[in-house]
């Protein structure tokens, strides 16, 4: 195998392992225009499973799609004051149409809270229209600075949900509910851990009251922010007159949310699951789950064993598992590839399970399933394949889940850390580290300067530790709640 193929090691270089992944295995490329990317048809693929189980989970909790304008008046965007300020560094404004200078400037939407809160005060009268609960799969713009594919893209393509409610209550618990949608998605589906909390004063979104979040440990022990849920209180109703008629006659402003999850979760799969052969996708995301190589040296035995090959894919493809939909199922029989370089292919691609047939294997009526996760090897027989490659690639599922979850919780440190401990942790390997904080934005804001790493979350009650730390990790004051710190993408 040429050296140009092989991977940069992950221990050598994280950074640049990941960016040899995303372009070697095809999922994305650098493009023309600086900062934004191709996503090629492999990384595509992954997104619309992504897509498709996401959109299915949004439906099953009473969502429905629309589509809002990608272009928002500069007037709209002013209107919610915490919001403008914390977007108003990073949009795309355009100044004008068909060779003429516009009457007012358009904002590409970097989030479309302030467009859609305008339309439902046009649509809301009264308690009877509420609540609404509309998604978006959209893309949007925000002009960054340093740019990494698929983490941090000037225009990536994402789903927003917004919805509006009669009650505060109300709002909360579809805040709640959607950060449960995200954590189940991400550990069913992209076999990644999370830790759910909410954000601090400092790390909330601009113009919500409170941020939830879904903290993710890659492998460089960093956290990714994976997907995001708002209760918007009354801020953005009060700023487009978001106003209803109550039950009991009165007036009221609405309560809002807003949530969503990006491409950037195709960077946390990468970097949660990669190794140094490359990509490994869960099977529930994978495009293609299995792929059949062939093996032959004679003439002769290639036309028995591509036949068997495309044989047992039909066998695959008719096999009923019990999760919904057929295996996804691809033949590898190209001339003049030698196998081992087709696996290599494979591997770097990260498709869950490879099965190999020979001359010799078809003439015993078995093949060799290997699956990707671990290298495992094993022969199975042709009268049971459909049956073993579905439960293989069920315990691929699982088991990259629960590999991901022991790792996260051997970088993670919890109790009784001096800030001096802290900051030579941060300096080295990192990982998470849950204790004290006063409450103070002071502390929060010094040991961001200090060490780099900043407040994740305040973890919901399962994070925390059994013990509650009693001292600020800076300052030795009395602590008021657990944080979680880490590093971050
Ligand atoms: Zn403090």
């Amino acid at each position: 195998m040429a050296d140009d193929k092989k991977l940069t090691k992950r221990s050598e270089d994280f950074s640049a392992w990941y960016n040899e992944v995303v372009l070697k295995a095809e999922l994305a490329d650098y493009s023309p225009v600086r900062g934004c990317m191709v996503i090629r048809p492999r990384g595509y693929g992954i997104w619309e499973r992504m897509q498709h189980q996401l959109d299915t989970m949004f439906k099953e909790t009473g969502h429905e799609n629309a589509y809002f304008p990608l272009f928002i008046p500069e007037s709209f965007m002013k209107k919610e004051a915490e919001h403008v300020e914390g977007f108003a560094p990073e949009t795309a404004v355009v100044t004008h149409g068909g060779g003429k200078k516009l009457e007012e400037p358009l904002i590409v939407r970097p989030t479309s809270e302030t467009i859609i809160y305008a339309m439902y005060a046009k649509w809301v009268q009264s308690y009877r229209d509420l609540p609404i609960l509309i998604n978006q799969w959209a893309n949007v713009v925000r002009w960054e600075m340093r740019t990494r594919l698929f983490l941090r893209t000037l225009e990536f393509l994402w789903q927003e949900g917004h919805t509006a409610h009669a009650t505060h209550e109300e709002a909360g618990e579809e805040a709640r509910r959607m950060l449960g949608v995200y954590r189940d998605f991400m550990e069913g589906y992209m076999a990644m851990p999370v830790v759910t909390g909410v954000k601090t004063d400092a790390e909330r979104f601009a113009g919500a009251l409170q941020t939830y979040s879904c903290e993710a440990m890659m492998q460089d022990n960093k956290a990714l922010q994976s997907g995001t849920s708002h209760d918007l209180g009354q801020n953005f109703a009060k700023a487009f007159d978001l106003r209803f008629q109550t039950e009991a006659g009165g007036i009221e402003f609405a309560w809002n949310t807003s949530w969503g999850v990006s491409t950037r979760l195709i960077g946390g799969l990468v970097m949660t699951h990669g190794d140094d052969n490359g990509l490994r996708v869960p099977p529930l995301l994978a495009p293609i789950e299995i792929v059949i190589v062939p093996i032959w040296r004679s003439e002769e035995d290639k036309g028995r064993v591509k036949a068997a090959a495309h044989l047992i894919k039909e066998s695959l493809l008719s096999w009923e598992r019990r999760i919904p939909g057929r295996l996804r199922v691809h033949v590898d029989d190209r001339d003049g590839i030698k196998p081992g370089a087709k696996y290599f292919e494979w591997e770097l691609r990260g498709i869950p399970l490879r099965l190999e047939i020979g001359p010799r294997d078809l003439d015993q009526n078995q093949a060799i399933l290997v699956r990707r996760d671990t290298g495992v090897k094993r022969a199975v027989s042709l009268s049971s394949v459909g049956e073993d490659a579905a439960d293989l690639l069920h315990l691929i599922q699982e088991t990259m889940l629960i590999d991901a979850r022991e790792r996260r919780e051997h970088n993670s440190i919890r109790g009784g850390i001096t800030y001096a401990r802290f900051r030579e942790v941060m300096e080295g390997d990192g990982g998470f580290v849950y204790a004290g904080w006063c409450g103070d934005a002071k502390c929060e804001a010094a040991i961001k300067e200090e060490t780099k790493a900043t407040i994740r979350v305040l973890p919901d009650e399962e994070f925390r530790s059994a013990e509650p730390p009693k001292t600020c990790l800076k300052c030795g004051s009395a602590s008021i709640a657990e944080a979680l710190w880490a590093k971050a993408y």
